[in-house]
């Protein structure tokens, strides 16, 4: 890990940029809401590669025309980090599982979805080394919520 101070706002940016194309063929609405200030100490690369992953979930599990709310807030000296879609949801006792390694929900469907079942937990790992925080919360047929926080430089 090299850590380096990073503008997450920017970082963010980024990634929904790259991943807008795709977005734009789902007919989705990538909705974002970004705190510029935020700065964070962490490794700009792993960082990238834990948001390209979160989006990318939720870009591939929101159904046509829904959108997904990207908001980045600052408080106490954290930022956090919110990516929320409209998707089919996370059965509630799979929610702890689909952060480990090469599991996925509903195998046979998400087979053709494409996939290998790591993207979660290398967001865990990433996440972990990084002394910050890492959430998911779902609600089926509603959508699920992915939170990070990470320090803030002090
Ligand atoms: P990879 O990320 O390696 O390409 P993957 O997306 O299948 O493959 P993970 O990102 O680890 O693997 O996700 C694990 C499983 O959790 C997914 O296969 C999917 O079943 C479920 N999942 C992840 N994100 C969402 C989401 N936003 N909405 C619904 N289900 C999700
Ligand atoms: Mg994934």
């Amino acid at each position: 890990l090299r850590l380096e101070p990073v503008a997450f706002a920017q970082l963010v940016n980024d990634v929904i940029q790259s991943l807008q194309v795709i977005a734009v063929k789902k007919n989705i609405k990538l909705q974002c809401n970004l705190n510029e200030e935020s700065i964070v100490y962490g490794d700009s690369d792993r960082l990238e590669q834990v948001i390209r992953n979160l989006l990318d979930n939720a870009i591939r599990h929101t159904p046509e025309m829904k959108d997904i709310w990207i908001t980045l807030m600052s408080n106490n000296g954290r930022s956090e980090l919110v990516i929320a879609d409209e998707g089919e949801g996370i059965p509630e006792e799979e929610l702890l599982a689909v952060k480990e390694r090469f599991y996925r929900v509903n195998k046979a469907r998400t087979r053709h979805n494409g996939g290998t079942g790591l993207g979660l937990s290398i967001v865990s790992e990433i996440i972990k080394k990084h002394d910050g925080t890492f959430e998911l919360q779902s609600e089926i047929g509603q959508g699920t919520k992915a939170i990070i926080t990470l320090n803030e430089l002090a």
